[in-house]
């Protein structure tokens, strides 16, 4: 190979780089891209103690604090719909990088906001209504917005939020701390987000006004979780300034791929137990308001949308045994529930039902997976 990179003493520029080959997936991609950007840099830059692979980055800040940046996009049709209510939107563009400012175990302090419209939207309230749902989050949970960009787009809306939150110099959680041994616990409910998304797909396909409402009516807490997710901002924050978590990540895709991330990163299997996963009870009572419709609309059992179904931002983390007497009951507002324990990565990952275990294949959200 000729080389190019000393000659010009520019940066290489492979036109037969490790991306040529099939993507399998999502996280096969940014694994790649993790090894190239590392790769194509010099040395590893000052102020970088943690770049691509974990809920955000970490850089060191003034004043003895490091701060954690992450940016998320949200595309029309694909991560949330036009018929939702713009505010709602809004809210959930910043909620969902909150809740991995969350995952590090760091503070939210500010924000930038990008919005990509097409001309008809443009046209209409959506946008401002859109920055009062954003606006409303950033009030509830002491972030300032303080840029952005727009620019126009064919068709679909596009969002990208981006969070820069603070933690005290060396305390921010990463996905890579968990030992054999160690707790796992997790925060609030799950499977409710996932249900929500179910019933608001299914109610989107209804012709009437009035076939929508009866269908969705008592389950406003399901389709609030998915059009409204709280970030666990204070419990995430708390878990890492005590020092009580030893790795964490944030539920976007699932529980069963998220724990398998978490996992992988530190390189460790698990053991849950399926009897211990604390159900979304407005998910295990929906069937008694409105039976029939809603199973018909979900397709699939509660356990396994707690299991399987992304999107309700809880924060799963992990407890060192010695730390586990110091963890409380509730945390920031929201209740712990330890699901099991880290394990020998020999062991893989592994899900008990009725005292019988048995693999957790990841099946949770992945924007490209092709079927193996
Ligand atoms: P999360 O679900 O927590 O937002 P992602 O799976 O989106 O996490 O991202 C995991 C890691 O990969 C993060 O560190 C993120 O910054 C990085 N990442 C995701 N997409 C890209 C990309 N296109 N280029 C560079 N890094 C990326
Ligand atoms: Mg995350």
């Amino acid at each position: 190979m000729r080389d190019e990179r000393k000659r010009t003493s520019r940066p290489h520029v492979s036109h037969h780089s490790a991306f040529d080959s099939f993507n399998n997936s999502e996280f096969d991609f940014i694994s790649r891209i993790k090894q190239r950007a590392e790769e194509a840099r010099a040395r590893k830059p000052d102020g970088l103690v943690h770049g691509i692979g974990d809920d955000a980055a970490v850089l060191t800040g003034r004043g003895g604090r490091d701060s954690v940046i992450t940016a998320d996009l949200l595309v029309e049709d694909i991560d949330f719909r036009r018929t939702s209510l713009p505010s709602n939107i809004g809210y959930k563009a910043l909620a969902v990088s909150l809740s991995d400012i969350a995952a590090m175990g760091a503070r939210p302090r500010w924000t930038l906001l990008s919005l990509g419209l097409p001309q008809d939207i443009w046209d209409t309230p959506f946008a401002a209504q859109l920055y009062e749902g954003f606006l409303s989050a950033a009030r509830e949970f002491g972030v300032t917005l303080i840029g952005g960009d727009m620019s126009r787009t064919p068709e679909r809306i596009v969002l990208d939020s981006i969070v820069i939150g603070e933690t005290v110099r060396g305390r921010a959680v990463l996905r890579s701390g968990a030992r054999a041994g160690d707790h796992i616990f997790v925060t609030g409910t799950l499977g409710a987000a996932a249900a929500g998304l179910r019933l608001l797909e299914r109610a989107d396909r209804l012709r009437t006004r009035a076939a929508r409402t009866r269908l969705l009516s008592g389950l406003e807490e399901l389709t609030r979780r998915q059009t409204q997710p709280t970030p666990r901002v204070e419990c995430g924050a708390l878990l890492g300034e005590r020092r009580l978590a030893s790795a964490m990540i944030d539920l976007s895709d699932g529980l069963s791929s998220d724990l398998a991330h978490l996992c992988e990163r530190s390189g460790v299997g698990a053991l849950i137990e399926a009897s211990r996963i604390p159900v979304a009870p407005p998910l295990k009572q929906a069937d008694a308001v409105n039976p029939g419709h809603f199973t018909r609309a979900l397709k699939d059992d509660a356990l396994n949308l707690a299991l399987h179904g992304g999107e309700d931002f809880e924060l799963l983390f992990t407890v060192r045994p010695r730390d586990a007497a110091r963890l409380p009951k509730r945390l920031g507002g929201v209740r712990l529930t330890r699901l099991g324990e880290v394990r020998d990565a020999s062991e893989g990952i592994k899900l008990t039902r009725d005292g019988r275990a048995e693999i957790l294949q990841p099946s949770g959200f992945d924007h490209f997976k092709h079927p193996r």
